[in-house]
C-alpha cells in the first residue's frame, strides 16, 4: 500500500479539507494525532483574544459584567447545546472544569434521590471510565455514606448488563458516551431509558463525543451531562467545562458548592444561600470569561460546518486508520483495540502492541504526536476539521517503521 498516495487521494476528495488551514500549526510537517486530548487552536483565536483584552476587558472593564458577562455562561451554553448537544436553550451552562462540574451534578443527583427515597444508596459506575470520573464517584460515595456498584464492560456496556445492576437501591448512574480508551460509543438512549425504568438518574460524560459525534440530549431524555471543551471543541488548555441539566430537574436539584454566583440575588449579598432559578444555580463562583473566548468561535465554526458533516469525516478518518492498520501494521503484530463498526466507534482508534510505550516516546521525538494509554495502546485521535488524511498516512508510516 502506497500510504502517502492514498492519503493524498482521500484529501483531494474530502469536502472539509479546506478547514484544516484555519488551524494554527497546520502548515507544519508535525503530525498531530491527539486532538482528542487537546484540540489545535483556530488561527483566529490570537486576534480574538487580543481584541477581547483591548475591547471588552480593556475598555468596558467592570461594566462588561452587566453588559454581557453575567449571561455568557448561559448564552455560550445555549449555542453549544444547539450546535453540538441536541439541547434546547436554558439547560446548558459553561463553567468550572469537567471534574468540578461532574462533582456538582452527580452530588446534586444523589442528594435529590436520597431525599426522595433514603433506600437509594448506590451509585453505578464503570471501571473503564476516565480516572477523574472514578475518583469523584469514590469521593461522593464516601462523603454521603453510599456504595458503588462497578461495572466492567468488555468492551461495550450492554443495556442488559446495566439493567441487571440496577434496582430500587440505585440512586444514580455515571457513564461515558465514548470511552477514552477504545473509543466505543454507548447506546445513550437505551441505557438512559433502562436507568429511568429503575427510578434512577443518569449522568453522561461527553468529553470524547462533544464536537465529534451527533448528540441528542433532549431526544434521548438524558437527565444530566458534563463534558470538556478543550478536546473536540478546540477551546484551549483549561477551557471551562459544560454542564447540562434537563429542564424538568432544574428546580429540584441543588448542587453542593453554594457560591455567590449561583445565588438567586448575587448582588444583594445577603445572609444565607438561596439557589437561583434555572441553570444559574449550577454556577459557583465567577465564571471563566476569558477562557470561554476560543470556545465561542469554535462553536460558530462547528455550526457552519454542521455536526453531521464533521461526523462523516471522523468516520472516514478512522476507517482510513483501520485500513492502514490492516494493510501495514497488522502484519507487524499490531492489534486493533477499537471496534470495526463505525456506528459504535468514536473519533479515535486504539492500536495495541507490547512495545507501544517505547514507540510512543520515539514518535514524539519525530514530531508525530499520538497518546499512549496503559497497558499497550497507541491512541490515534482524529479531529475531523484539523486532521488531514495525509497526516494520518505520514504518522502511521512512522509507526510502522518503529514497530517493524
Ligand atoms: C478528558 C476527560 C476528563 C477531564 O476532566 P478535567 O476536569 O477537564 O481534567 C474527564 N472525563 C473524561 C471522560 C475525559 O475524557
Amino acid at each position: 500500500m502506497d500510504l502517502n498516495r492514498r492519503g493524498a487521494e482521500l484529501d483531494a476528495a474530502d469536502p472539509l479539507a479546506s478547514y484544516r488551514s484555519l488551524f494554527a500549526g497546520s502548515e507544519s510537517e508535525l503530525v498531530y494525532l491527539d486532538g482528542n486530548s487537546l484540540g489545535r487552536p483556530l488561527r483566529a483565536a490570537s486576534q480574538q483574544l487580543a481584541d477581547f483584552v483591548s475591547q471588552a476587558w480593556g475598555s468596558r472593564l467592570i461594566r462588561a459584567w452587566d453588559e454581557e458577562w453575567m449571561e455568557l455562561p448561559f448564552t455560550v451554553g445555549d449555542r453549544l447545546g444547539e450546535v453540538a448537544l441536541g439541547a434546547a436553550a436554558g439547560q446548558t451552562v459553561v463553567a468550572d472544569s469537567t471534574s468540578v462540574m461532574l462533582y456538582k451534578l452527580l452530588r446534586a443527583a444523589v442528594d435529590h434521590q436520597q431525599r426522595l427515597d433514603p433506600a437509594r444508596t448506590e451509585i453505578v459506575a464503570d471501571h473503564a471510565n476516565f480516572p477523574t470520573d472514578r475518583y469523584l464517584v469514590e469521593g461522593i460515595a464516601a462523603e454521603r455514606g453510599l456504595s458503588i456498584r462497578w461495572l466492567t464492560p468488555d468492551p461495550e456496556l450492554t443495556v442488559e448488563e446495566l439493567a441487571e445492576a440496577l434496582g430500587p437501591q440505585t440512586a444514580a448512574v455515571l457513564l461515558s458516551h465514548i470511552t477514552y480508551q477504545s473509543g466505543q460509543i454507548a447506546d445513550v438512549a437505551a441505557i438512559t431509558a433502562a436507568t429511568h425504568d429503575a427510578g434512577a438518574l443518569v449522568l453522561w460524560d461527553l468529553c470524547h463525543s462533544a464536537g465529534a459525534v451527533p448528540i441528542a440530549l433532549d431526544t434521548w431524555q438524558v437527565d444530566l451531562a458534563v463534558g470538556c471543551t478543550y478536546k473536540y471543541l478546540n477551546a484551549g488548555p483549561g477551557a471551562p467545562a459544560f454542564g447540562y441539566v434537563a429542564k424538568r430537574h432544574q428546580d429540584a436539584l441543588t448542587q453542593p458548592l453554594q457560591g455567590w454566583m449561583g445565588h438567586a440575588e448575587p448582588f444583594v449579598m445577603g445572609p444565607g444561600y438561596r439557589p437561583a432559578a434555572g441553570m444559574r444555580r449550577f454556577l459557583t463562583g465567577t465564571p471563566p470569561i476569558l477562557a470561554m473566548q476560543p470556545l465561542i468561535s469554535f462553536v460558530e465554526l462547528l455550526g457552519e460546518v454542521g455536526i453531521d458533516a464533521v461526523r462523516a469525516k471522523g468516520i472516514a478518518l478512522t476507517e482510513f486508520a483501520i485500513e492502514v492498520h490492516d494493510a501495514v501494521l497488522a502484519p507487524l503484530g499490531v492489534e486493533l483495540g477499537s471496534s470495526r463498526d463505525s456506528a459504535v466507534r468514536g473519533n479515535h482508534v486504539l492500536l495495541r502492541h507490547s512495545r507501544m510505550r517505547e514507540v510512543t516516546a520515539a514518535l514524539w521525538e519525530r514530531d508525530v504526536i499520538p497518546d499512549f494509554r496503559e497497558p499497550d495502546g497507541l491512541r490515534i485521535g482524529l479531529s475531523p476539521l484539523s486532521t488531514s488524511f495525509a497526516e494520518v498516512a505520514r504518522g502511521l508510516g512512522v509507526v510502522a517503521e518503529l514497530v517493524g
